[in-house]
């Protein structure tokens, strides 16, 4: 008979386990820093990736900053200066909450912060954490430098699940649009391999909002869309319906942010295809871009490790919400043009 032994797993494991639930491609790291720099409150972020993301990635921002003390702790696991308390959680408005992402990023690469929170020099510190660690002093202007090296370096298994470098560049740079679309008075700059493939300056103008969208969702679709903006009940829709005759064969052009997070979530897209109702031909996928504002504690952002599903606490008034504001902005969208279900 074979012994079967209990064991606690070492620290190093676990966590190299834990961060396979938030950590599985560059662009999970990538989602995770944005997030960050823009709790932080970041004007202006910039991104720089070489090697597809898996090499470097680094990502400046000129948020808040890192208090020096502060620096080696926010490496720690379960860490957060984000929330303190369960009723806390339950109405988080921020991306982050959960004091997982770089522990987790510094557990499977070489993890490293730089951080000033007045530009009067900077501190840094390098993953993983080890108690009592102390951060170093150097040059750094008011905000955040992280820089993550060699992805998966130290998790062999993990790294041959990743593609080439010119997909994982790809699913960086939709990560970096989906985010720009999120946060319009925010600057966004990305460059990969020492090439600036991406500059959206804080759009503060409709034209520049314009552009943005035109860059990230598509020019066919800022040439047709619908404006809508409604409140009603606690819950505001406002953005942009692409006209029916743009609808998709795919849900290719689908963004939709609850409380400035992206989301997927099927009450939400039946609502609004719903709302389309007839016009949309049934295989026809509707184009928008949509920002749900509401009362944190209706929504829970917790229901998974990454954060891109959600749960509403009222669903049917969501849903109810969602179709009327849609079906209503249709209806009041000038002269329907005929429209040619195929
Ligand atoms: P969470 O975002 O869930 O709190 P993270 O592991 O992503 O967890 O970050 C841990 C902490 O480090 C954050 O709560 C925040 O205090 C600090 N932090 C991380 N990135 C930044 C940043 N870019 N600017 C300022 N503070 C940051
Ligand atoms: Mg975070």
């Amino acid at each position: 008979m074979s012994k079967r032994i209990i064991r606690q797993l070492n620290a190093d494991l676990i966590d190299q386990i834990a961060a396979g639930e938030v950590i599985e491609r560059p662009a999970s790291v990538l989602k995770e820093l944005l997030e960050n720099a823009i709790d932080a409150g970041a004007r202006q972020v910039d991104v720089e990736a070489g090697g597809g993301g898996i090499r470097l990635l680094r990502i400046r921002d000129d948020g808040h900053g890192i208090p020096p003390e502060q620096i080696p702790l926010a490496m720690a696991p379960h860490a957060t200066s984000k929330i303190t308390s369960l009723d806390e959680l339950e109405r988080v408005a921020t991306l982050g909450f959960r004091g997982e992402a770089l522990p987790s990023i510094a557990s499977v690469s070489r993890l490293s912060i730089r951080s000033s929170t007045d530009g009067d020099g900077g501190w840094e510190a390098t993953g993983p954490y080890r108690a009592g660690q102390q951060a170093a002093p150097c040059a750094h202007p008011r905000g955040t430098t992280v820089e993550m090296r060699d992805l998966f370096h130290n998790v062999p298994a993990r790294r041959k699940f990743l593609r080439t470098e010119q997909t994982e560049f790809r699913h960086i740079d939709r990560m970096l649009r989906r985010t720009a679309l999120s946060r319009f008075e925010t600057g966004f700059r990305l460059s990969h391999d020492g090439r600036v493939v991406r500059d959206y300056p804080a759009a503060t103008t409709d034209a520049r909002r314009a552009s943005r969208i035109a860059d990230v969702v598509g020019k066919g679709f800022v040439e047709q869309t619908i404006e809508v903006d409604t409140s009603r009940a606690g819950l505001r829709l406002w953005g942009w319906l692409g006209q029916p005759s743009i609808a998709r064969s795919q849900a290719d052009w689908q963004y939709m942010f609850v409380n400035g997070r992206a989301i997927r979530d099927k009450v939400v897209t039946h609502a609004i295809k719903q709302g389309f109702g007839d016009v949309l031909h049934h295989a026809r996928q509707p184009a928008y871009v949509l920002f749900l504002e509401m009362d944190p504690a209706g929504v829970d952002v917790n229901a998974h490790p990454a954060k891109h599903e959600v749960r509403f606490r009222d669903q049917g008034k969501i849903h109810g919400f969602l179709s009327h504001v849609v079906s209503q902005a249709l209806a009041g969208a000038a002269p329907t043009k005929p429209h040619h279900a195929e």
